[in-house]
């Protein structure tokens, strides 16, 4: 009989909700555990994606709670920036796939008219209702009663205001002018979470060198090489690019269209005076403004006009594409004399070598296409190779030539930023901001680089700042360890980050409220929040009474309690409870999350609170971080329309069986993976459980035997090692002990007595109680049932975890055991060569070693089909032995023989 999954998980639900046991209180004395779900955006249902992470976090506390933890598990909503608004944005544009994911999260039409007509708030607590669904129905063990929306519950805003209020009085957030991801459609810096692709992306710096015509007017080349200028052969420009003429700060510049209107967002003052075909400038020479040099403007189609200005300066003899570009024309002459150049004038041209680097010849450019066999200019993926192989290389070990001026014998990577200055302040140079990659916001807009003035910035790049996260760091936890060091790499390159928005939804900055607080410096210290929302919410606290006053003496203990009630009209006894809850369930014990994260949230999320906390045992004190999730092999996206709505899996599978096959997926940093097919493994050993916890009042044996001794051994043996596992969040090993191999133990113990009417019921109850404990955290409801079937009043969740005790191994029974291994071995190798034998005669050199045999003689009889089994000490001189074959005995080894 298969185990009801769906309704047990519903009616054990339904008794946990009763009986409130999830509500986390104040209780002094008693230690406390803290953790919190990442908060997930309220613009769908969890899905699969979620489910991982979330389920993590949940089966770590389901541990600590075991282990007698006061355990505070809360769950937030995030409707911070873009996401919302864009996704009624979309449904108002009638966008075919926003629909049709809204669709697959069970939306009706009535349901999307509802979400245009009435606005972001109406969304957001649409999908936090779904949301609460799904994780309920994941059995989740939630403290419900601190639930906030960001951006949209007003408590929450005023919190985030004071946040920010301290930052600032603090120094960490300053109003500066940086270049920074712009949205020109929202009209906003984009984050990481704003943005549909391009996460990580930021701004880097072209030096544009001006190439000048000889009537005057500029051809600016954007290069991220300033220092190759000395070996420019030619200009590359895309003959079929419509580019433009500018006057640009009082120059006329050439520049491709794109790169006039970026400039235009760069500080720079641009006037377009008109449009030039590309074609149009080839042919024409133009100075190199370093060494005087008149070089031709020659036609190349990898020219991106949406790369820096859409000129390039051509380096072959250090640059692989400029080298392919070059040798194209020079194989095709035909190409070039349609814009009146005579072959001769491009056979001419040859590479200037100016970086001298150990292990490259002159010529690395022309070197590495060689190498690599590049075809032509198309041949872009082996291109892309060896430009980089070149770059890196150089750049590390290169040292500039003599026909590099006043730079000659310098190193590239000690000479790029003077010499940039130097051009610059000589005005043969100027700078050009691009983004490192693509980035599209989540608006559906092509984003580029914005200098920004007088936006507001977190300070992270300040030193001192960046000293205490490192303080912090190395006072945590982290799993796996090895994430330790990506932590504080992030902290070392971190720069100023843009903290606001123009568009979307978020707290207005409290002292300038044309700017919003963005989603990834709104998210950061809202699990202080968790511990006062309990009382907010029940009080229903008005947002106006939380001053800056009353949170600065419930998170930092400043200030007195009769003033402050007077001044905000909250009763003394609301501050004092809510300094107490901060104060009981602060630090974070663990925060898990994905991988993605540790670049952007998690670090934010240490920066911010060493910030606001000076006292460090407020400070987090471990992180997890888990890899992502694939459906069956492949990412999950929603392009590739894999997106698995967790409602539908819970629906046909149950929640115990689709947390246990996506958590025991996957540990450590690697990418889970949600396989259908693995689904059956669990159900079996699940069923198994079940029929063994209902069979188990048929066991009648009440004598201990040496088997009893064994099994109880390997149950401590996997107490210990399951208990490490959980520790460390390592839910596939943790699966593999608890589950398969205590399983497959237990299957052993009962063969090995015969089947279940000659177990132990004692030793079989008691294995089987730690064995649910050990599953309990994975697959709650199905724990909690087992755990009421074997006799229990209590709920499993609640119940004490396991302790390990060493002096229930018996360790001479588990080497007897493993003697007893190697002999069921030995017989099966003979009987394979032998054939079918009746009798077996066993020679042991000592007693105990009988003994222990002596329990196993029924087990062997029907394993081997034995009629007989004879038993000898190897020294009775009666025994009955044709082949003298006790002579071969030893300890551990007892002699065979067989007819
Ligand atoms: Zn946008």
């Amino acid at each position: 009989m298969a185990v009801a999954l769906k309704k047990i998980e519903k009616k054990w639900q339904e008794e946990w909700e009763k009986a409130k046991i999830f509500e986390a209180n104040v209780e002094p004395g008693k230690k406390k555990f803290f953790t919190s779900l990442v908060i997930p955006y309220v613009n769908g249902r969890l899905h699969i994606g979620h489910c991982f992470t979330f389920s993590r976090t949940d089966s770590y506390a389901r541990f600590k709670r075991m282990q007698g933890f006061n355990v505070l598990l809360a769950q937030g909503f995030h409707a911070t920036g873009e996401p919302i608004l864009g996704t009624i944005e979309r449904l108002k544009e009638n966008d075919a796939s926003q629909i049709e994911t809204f669709k697959l999260f069970g939306t009706t039409k009535k349901d999307l008219e509802n979400f245009k007509k009435f606005g972001p708030e109406f969304v957001a607590k649409y999908w936090m209702e779904k949301i609460i669904e799904d994780s309920k129905s994941m059995g989740y063990s939630v403290d419900w009663r601190r639930i906030f929306i960001s951006a949209i519950s007003p408590a929450f805003n005023r919190f985030i205001e004071w946040q920010y209020n301290t930052l600032r009085k603090k120094g960490y957030v300053i109003q500066g002018t940086h270049p920074v991801i712009w949205c020109p459609k929202c009209q906003s810096p984009t984050g990481d979470h704003d943005r549909l692709k391009g996460e990580g992306e930021s701004p880097i710096d072209y030096i544009l060198i001006k190439f000048k015509l000889d009537s005057g007017e500029i051809l600016p080349c954007g290069t991220l090489r300033p220092e190759t200028t000395y070996g420019v052969t030619n200009l590359w420009i895309n003959p079929d690019v419509e580019y433009v003429w500018a006057r640009v700060d009082g120059e006329t510049w050439l520049l491709s269209k794109e790169a006039a209107e970026k400039l235009k967002d760069q500080l720079k003052k641009v006037e377009v005076l008109g449009k030039v075909k590309g074609s149009e400038l080839i042919g024409k020479y133009v100075e190199n403004p370093v060494n005087r040099n008149k070089v031709i403007v020659l036609p190349a189609k990898f020219v991106d006009p949406d790369a820096a200005t859409g000129i390039v300066m051509s380096v072959p003899s250090h640059a692989p594409y400029d080298w392919i570009g070059l040798y194209d024309l020079q194989r095709n002459p035909e190409e070039v004399k349609k814009y009146g150049i005579d072959a001769e004038t491009v056979m001419k041209i040859k590479p200037i070598s100016l970086i001298k680097t150990p292990g490259f010849g002159d010529h690395p450019g022309i070197e590495f296409c060689e190498k690599l066999g590049v075809k032509d200019q198309n041949d872009k993926e082996k291109l892309e190779q060896a430009t980089s192989e070149v770059y890196k290389k150089e750049f590390h070990l290169g040292i500039l030539k003599e026909n590099c001026g006043e730079y000659s014998g310098m190193k590239v990577s000690e000479c790029k930023e003077k010499l940039s200055r130097d051009f610059i302040e000589k005005g043969i140079a100027d700078v050009m901001w691009e983004s490192t990659g693509l980035v599209i916001c989540r608006c559906g807009t092509k984003n580029h680089v914005k200098i920004l003035e007088n936006q507001w910035f977190l300070k992270f790049s300040d030193e001192e700042w960046k000293e205490k996260v490192k303080e912090c760091i190395s006072r945590m936890k982290f799993y796996p360890e090895e994430i330790r060091a990506q932590f504080l790499n992030t902290v070392d390159w971190l720069k100023d980050k843009a903290c606001t928005r123009k568009t979307g939804l978020g707290t207005p900055l409290p002292w300038d409220k044309s700017w919003k607080i963005e989603t990834l410096s709104d998210s950061v210290i809202y699990m202080a929040f968790y511990t006062i929302a309990r009382v907010i919410n029940e009080k229903n606290i008005p947002a106006e009474k939380l001053t800056d006053e009353v949170f600065d003496y419930v998170f930092l203990g400043k200030g007195d309690v009769e003033s402050l009630s007077k001044s905000s009209g909250l009763d003394a006894e609301t501050i004092e409870e809510m300094r107490k809850e901060f104060e009981y369930f602060y630090p974070v014990d663990m925060r898990n999350s994905g991988k993605d994260l540790v670049q952007n949230h998690l670090t934010f999320y240490l920066f911010h609170h060493v910030a606001i906390w000076d006292d460090s045992k407020y400070w987090p004190k471990a992180i997890g971080v888990n890899g992502f999730v694939n459906v069956s092999g492949t990412k999950m996206s929603k392009s590739k329309g894999n997106i698995v709505p967790l409602r539908d899996l819970i629906h046909k599978l149950g929640s115990d069986v689709v947390r246990i096959n996506i958590i025991a997926s996957a540990e450590n940093l690697d990418d889970a993976d949600w396989r259908d097919e693995s689904v059956a493994t669990y159900t079996s050993r699940i069923n198994f459980i079940s029929r063994l916890v209902k069979n188990l009042k048929k066991a009648k044996r009440s004598e201990v035997k040496k088997i009893d001794l064994l099994l109880q051994s390997k149950v401590q043996q996997h107490v210990k090692e399951a208990t490490q596992n959980y520790e460390e969040l390592k839910f596939r090993s943790a699966v593999q002990v608890a589950l398969f191999n205590f399983l497959s133990d237990l299957k052993d113990y009962i063969e090995r007595c015969g089947g279940i009417k000659n177990c132990n019921q004692e030793t079989l109850s008691h294995a089987l109680s730690v064995m649910v404990k050990l599953l309990a955290p994975i697959l709650p409801h199905v724990a909690e049932e087992f755990w009421h079937q074997l006799g229990n009043q209590t709920f499993v969740s609640l119940e004490t975890w396991p302790e390990f005790e060493e002096s229930k191994i018996d360790k001479n029974v588990l080497e007897l055991e493993q003697n007893f291994k190697k002999l069921v071995e030995d017989v099966s190798q003979v009987l394979k060569l032998a054939g079918q034998k009746e009798k077996a005669y066993f020679y042991f050199v000592t007693e105990k070693e009988i003994e222990y045999f002596e329990e196993c003689l029924k087990y062997l009889k029907k394993k081997f089909g034995f009629k007989k089994i004879f038993v000898y000490k190897a020294s009775d001189e009666k025994r009955y032995d044709p082949q003298n074959k006790a002579a071969k005995a030893k300890y551990g080894k007892p002699g065979i023989y067989l007819e």
